[in-house]
């Protein structure tokens, strides 16, 4: 199981009135609540992160590890999505994903808070969970991603 992760809007919540606060590390801290929804859905779930977000080309993968280690979230496995060389938007690159990278066996879900995956064809959208970009992963989200996850649509036998 994946979880096609984003990081702001979703760990890290946007306040336009706010600068946000930085861990040693140089990254921006998680939400407290963000955290306990993304434990809780990979205690749940063993599912493993696909990381979309901008940020993802920036750190190395022990790297990226370390930044959620020290967030509180142990993850099971982290990826990177295709370094984003052509520009393309999250939906796009999604959909990039989908047709090249996504084995027809495995369940995922896309946490975003990128309001054009709305547009994503009905057959992937089904998968999203979007976040408010004010307020991040909830832990009714959280329970959203656990069934998408665990449905395991794919599973046509
Ligand atoms: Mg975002």
């Amino acid at each position: 199981m994946l979880i096609l992760l984003d990081i702001d809007g979703v760990m890290v919540p946007a306040n336009s009135w706010k600068k946000p606060e930085f861990h040693d590390d140089g990254f921006p801290l998680f939400s407290v609540k963000s955290v306990r929804a993304l434990q809780k859905i990979i205690s749940e779930t063993n599912a493993k992160v696909l990381l979309t977000t901008s940020h993802k080309s920036k750190y190395s993968l022990p790297k990226w590890r370390n930044i959620f280690k020290s967030r509180g979230i142990s993850v099971n496995g982290i990826a990177l999505l295709t370094k984003n060389d052509e520009n393309l938007n999250r939906k796009d690159e999604i959909l990039n994903w989908y047709q090249s990278k996504h084995k027809s066996n495995e369940h995922f879900v896309i946490i975003d808070d990128d309001k054009l995956l709305n547009s994503l064809p009905d057959s992937i959208k089904d998968y999203l969970v979007l976040t408010s970009s004010s307020v991040g992963l909830t832990d009714e989200l959280a329970d959203n991603a656990i069934s998408i996850l665990k449905q395991g649509k794919f599973d046509y036998a």
